[in-house]
């Protein structure tokens, strides 16, 4: 049975050319490794006014709880300059222990592994004793709005429900074993705009200076900090993004001036919460009369980008335990759980069901060469089916 190799399964996934949104073969790749292992696989496309189709995969062995989801995704990033590349990026070429590849490591070597785990444990001991699925979006690197979120409504719709998800993401910085993501900071971007009043530059008592403004309203967002982190959070951080003005004159005080922001809060704060403290510091500043002496309040109005991403905690001990336990077992090293970087489709799961994040070593996601060592994919995938084995165990007991 070849898909109880990773290395197999991961060569196959990689020669589909799957850039986001083309499936490029990486779905059915999928379903032929998961259906003679017992999996019944469904094609869900979906739609949205504007955007192509985005075609997913759901699959699931078994009918009873306890039920485990393996979630990730086989869209994979452009391959940027494709001469940079030493390797063929759709090749699958192995070149000192390395396998080189668009989505090697960010996500169809997560997929191979857990695919070869669960053809492991099922010819070990036969189908689990409980369900087992996989939710697998061709969305995920695009604008990820055809993919898990309209899975997850679709599957939920027909009754579908889960007592825990494994992501497969690259979560390890340097050595597989590293780390497990067990939360992660929520994020909200949005756009000021100052209005003020042009005029000379040599007489600037007639004219309101946009740039002053929008330095007090930056200066505002950015000092003093937020938090000073949590117990299982890092600070929350605000980072100025852009200041334009694009005010080609020397001798004129520009009328407009706008900069953008975006945050990335910890369970201090909620989306909307950390949302009302923003307004609070650029109303404070607006109204500051030290910072604007003589004059009226700061004129200006703030923009938020549509879907701000919410933090969230897993505290699901069965789940991370026999993750945590799997890692340690296998690689005799215990994984940091750790809520840092980017957000990750994690975030909609986390409405269904607990969910940790747990994958290869991400040093070449997204990069020219990117690669994963051909001995990683067989420790994951042992640590896999071990984490498989142990989940199903503890929620029997
Ligand atoms: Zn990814």
């Amino acid at each position: 049975m070849t898909s109880a190799d990773p290395i197999e399964n991961l060569a196959t996934l990689i020669r589909c050319p799957s850039v986001t949104p083309a499936e490029g073969g990486a779905l059915t790749a999928l379903a032929a490794m998961l259906e003679p292992l017992g999996f019944s696989v469904e094609r869900v496309t979906a739609s949205e006014p504007g955007m192509p189709d985005i075609e997913n995969l759901y699959a699931r062995i078994g009918t009873e709880g306890p039920h485990l989801m393996f979630a990730g995704h086989t869209d994979v990033v452009p391959v940027g300059n494709e001469a940079a590349w030493t390797h063929a990026p759709f090749g699958a070429e192995i070149a000192n222990g390395e396998m080189f590849g668009r989505g090697a490591v960010d996500m169809k070597g997560g997929i191979a592994c857990f695919v070869a785990a669960v053809a492991r444990q099922i010819a070990k001991n036969g189908p689990p004793k409980g369900s087992l699925s996989f939710l697998i979006t061709g969305d995920e690197e695009g604008p990820a709005v055809n993919g898990t979120i309209k899975l997850l409504q679709w599957a939920a719709e027909r009754g579908e429900r889960w007592d825990a998800c494994l992501v497969g993401e690259p979560t390890n910085p340097d050595q597989l074993g590293d780390m497990i993501k067990i939360g992660r900071r929520g994020s909200v971007s949005g756009a000021i705009t100052v209005h003020g009043v042009q005029g000379h530059a040599a007489y600037p008592h007639l004219a309101d200076n946009a740039v002053r403004g929008v330095i007090a309203l930056t200066d505002a967002l950015m000092h003093p900090p937020f938090d000073a982190g949590t117990e299982s959070f890092q600070p929350s951080n605000l980072e100025v993004t852009t200041i334009d003005v694009g005010n080609p004159a020397t001798n004129v005080v520009p009328a407009e001036a706008r900069a953008a922001f975006n945050i990335r809060f910890n369970d201090t704060w909620t989306a909307e919460t950390v949302m009302a403290e923003i307004v609070r510091r650029l109303d404070a500043a607006a109204h500051d009369e030290k910072l604007r002496p003589g004059r009226a309040p700061l004129s200006y109005d703030i923009k938020w980008a549509e879907r701000p991403s919410h933090v969230f905690l897993t505290r699901n001990n069965n789940l991370i335990a026999s993750l945590s336990g799997a890692i340690e077992a296998v690689t005799g090293r215990a994984p940091k759980l750790s809520t840092t970087g980017g957000t990750s489709d994690a975030r909609f799961i986390k409405d269904y069901c607990p969910v940790v994040e747990f994958g290869l070593v991400g040093q070449t996601m997204h990069m020219v060469d990117e690669r994963v060592a051909v001995a990683d994919l067989e420790t994951l995938t042992v640590i896999y089916q071990t984490f498989i084995e142990r989940w199903f165990g503890d929620a029997q007991a």
